[in-house]
């Protein structure tokens, strides 16, 4: 046996006993004739003491850090006490140990304020494992595993594994294919998730599914993406959107409990993603504060029914007059910023990322004046009315951002988020949920002048748009005037569950017919051939039986990270691929050899 107690684990209560431990060593110290090591395992730190007479042999064979020691001896109540670690009342007094292996100096520190930079720690990634902080997320995200796998299997779910050798039916993302030795010049395609396959399972009748499950997308990665990621995925069968919101939210809030402690019992709010864009410009907000948009001029194509006050910034001012869109948000307490803070905030919307050409401020001062930077061209009853539409109190800045409609939107709720984010408003401890319902069906793609689905094709529009889909031409004839089509205004019957700003989940319910699946995969430009060629198995299925049925997949580790109070969900996998899709430990990905290509009978043609 080679321990008969982890290093987390001894206390005083364990006072006298013989013990032995086995672990990697964290520090030696030496004070006269006495050498202190601290040993760790998975479990925590030990405190182990080697007397004089043990001198000899250390010296023989030194045990250096992360070599890997086996110690036996008694548990000695500690003189000099330490209260930050849970054995820190006792020390193991050694009698014997062994080295079982040794270690070459590790690259970095292993501890938690490490010395090593990020390439290092990817390239050693199995020794920042060791690390606390590492380990600690790592812990996370087995108990969020195992709360999904409870809460799952006592609510009738069966886990059940589909393939990821697919077929390529690229929508949306790109594929990583994989080449077939046995059919030669075909190819395999990984999914970029089991969504036809859970529906197939509906057909099956296996009413509740999911699947903790690997993801691939060919993507350029951003900052938070990784090619392969992954999801909870579920589906369910005889259900409507409400039964799928209220199944998952239980889901996200016994996370919360087995995981955190927290008791959500507040009811998650349902925004529209109409209103959504309208109130923060972007569908998946952060509502644990406010800093509302105040949409001062809007394309009337954009949101229906909503009030014009656009007359509040008519005038002599060219940039609002020539805008598409023009937004702001009050945001609190900061009417005392400073020229330099102001040029700075200008600065910022600037950036190539958000794309604006400038940034209107107006100060709300605390004694009632206004001050602004747009003074030339406004009173002040009329900066005060345009502060006044932004909810703004004394003592408030009012932001104002003018441009094209998308644009103007992103920088608006970007800078509402940034703001947040300066004003401490972004806690990594409070969670707020909410779901955004109601998205719209489908969107324009200019390049193909066609209808793209918003979700993915197999989203089932809103009971009461079936009509219009199913008796309508998806054609669209007149670019210019795309937004006149009746499918413009089809709703889907689709949901993402937000979290703290972040789409942490999102599903929709199914087309389940034949005929309006059709329909879908026309609109997407798919003729009956292509339809055939791509999804004749799901086509096929519907024939028999298809029962009504919805779903959606969270980012497992997006919620991790989010839980775990980060922003990073690389440091939330055990083994992530750096920004440019590499995996810096492996060196992957690497060339293979010439047998592997002849096998293949595939010849490489590199361009460059
Ligand atoms: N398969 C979808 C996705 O990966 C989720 C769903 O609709 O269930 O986004």
């Amino acid at each position: 046996m080679y321990r008969t107690h982890t290093c987390g684990e001894l206390r005083l209560s364990d006072k006298n006993k013989e013990v032995t431990l086995a672990g990697w060593v964290q520090t030696v110290r030496k004070f006269g004739s006495i050498t202190f090591i601290d040993l760790r395992d998975r479990y925590g730190i030990t405190q182990l003491l080697f007397s004089e007479n043990l001198n000899e042999q250390l010296e023989a064979n030194p045990p250096g850090r992360e070599f890997v020691l086996q110690a036996t001896g008694i548990v000695n109540e500690r003189s000099n006490k330490n209260a930050n670690i849970p054995t820190g009342e006792i020390e193991i007094n050694i009698s014997k140990f062994t080295i079982l292996n040794k270690s070459a100096l590790p690259p970095f520190t292993i501890q938690d304020d490490t010395d090593g930079g990020d390439d290092l720690r990817m390239k050693y990634r199995y020794l920042d494992l060791r690390r606390n902080a590492v380990k600690k997320n790592l812990e996370l995200r087995y108990l969020v595993n195992r709360s999904t796998r409870n809460y799952l299997h006592e609510n009738n779910f069966m886990d059940i594994e589909t393939p990821f050798l697919i077929k390529s039916t690229p929508e949306g993302a790109r594929d990583f294919v994989v080449p077939s030795r046995m059919n030669p010049g075909q190819f395999y395609a990984l999914p970029q998730s089991p969504q036809t396959f859970k529906q197939l399972l509906m057909v099956s009748g296996y009413d509740r599914y999911y699947q903790i499950v690997k993801c691939f997308r060919d993507e350029d990665l951003r900052a938070d993406r990784q090619p392969e990621f992954t999801q909870i995925d579920c589906e369910m069968a005889f259900v409507e959107q409400e039964d799928i919101i209220s199944m998952f939210e239980g889901l996200v809030k016994r996370i919360f409990k087995d995981v955190k402690g927290v008791d959500y019992t507040e009811a998650v709010q349902h925004m529209t993603w109409e209103d959504a864009m309208w109130t923060y410009g972007n569908d998946k907000p952060d509502i644990r504060f406010g800093m509302q948009l105040c949409n001062l001029k809007f394309p009337a194509h954009s949101f229906t029914g909503k009030t014009d006050i656009s007359s509040l910034i008519n005038g002599e001012f060219a940039v609002f007059n020539d805008a598409e869109t023009v937004v702001a948000i009050a945001v609190p307490g900061c009417s005392d910023y400073s020229r330099k803070q102001t040029d700075e905030l200008t600065e910022w919307v600037k950036r190539p990322q958000i794309g604006m050409k400038g940034l209107a401020f107006i100060k709300c001062n605390n004694d009632g004046t206004y001050k602004s930077s747009i003074d030339k061209f406004f009173t002040e009853d009329k900066l005060k009315a345009i502060a006044g539409a932004a909810a703004a109190k004394p003592g408030d800045l009012v932001l104002i951002v003018a441009g094209a409609e998308e644009r103007t939107r992103k920088a608006i709720s970007a800078l509402r988020m940034e703001m947040a984010e300066r004003l401490g408003l972004r806690k990594a401890d409070e969670f707020k949920l909410l779901w955004v319902i109601d998205f719209p069906l489908f969107e324009y793609d200019e390049e193909g002048n066609r209808w793209v689905a918003r979700h993915h094709p197999f989203t089932a529009p809103k009971p009461n748009h079936i009509d219009i889909m199913i008796s309508n031409d998806p054609v669209i004839k007149d670019a210019s005037k795309y937004l006149e089509h009746p499918y413009a205004g089809i709703k889907a019957n689709a949901y993402d569950l937000v979290l703290n700003g972040n789409e942490v989940g999102g599903g929709s319910i199914r087309i389940y017919q034949r005929e309006l699946q059709e329909k879908m995969f026309a609109a997407l430009g798919m003729d009956e051939t292509e339809q055939q060629h791509k999804f004749g198995f799901l086509l096929g299925a519907f024939e028999y039986g298809a029962p009504p049925h919805g779903g959606l997949a969270f980012g497992f580790d997006r919620l991790c990270a989010i839980i775990g109070g980060s922003e990073s969900i690389r440091d939330f996998i055990a083994f992530p691929k750096n920004n440019s899709g590499r995996d810096v430990m492996l060196d992957a990905p690497s060339t293979i050899d010439e047998k592997q290509f002849d096998e293949l009978q595939i010849k490489l043609n590199m361009k460059s």
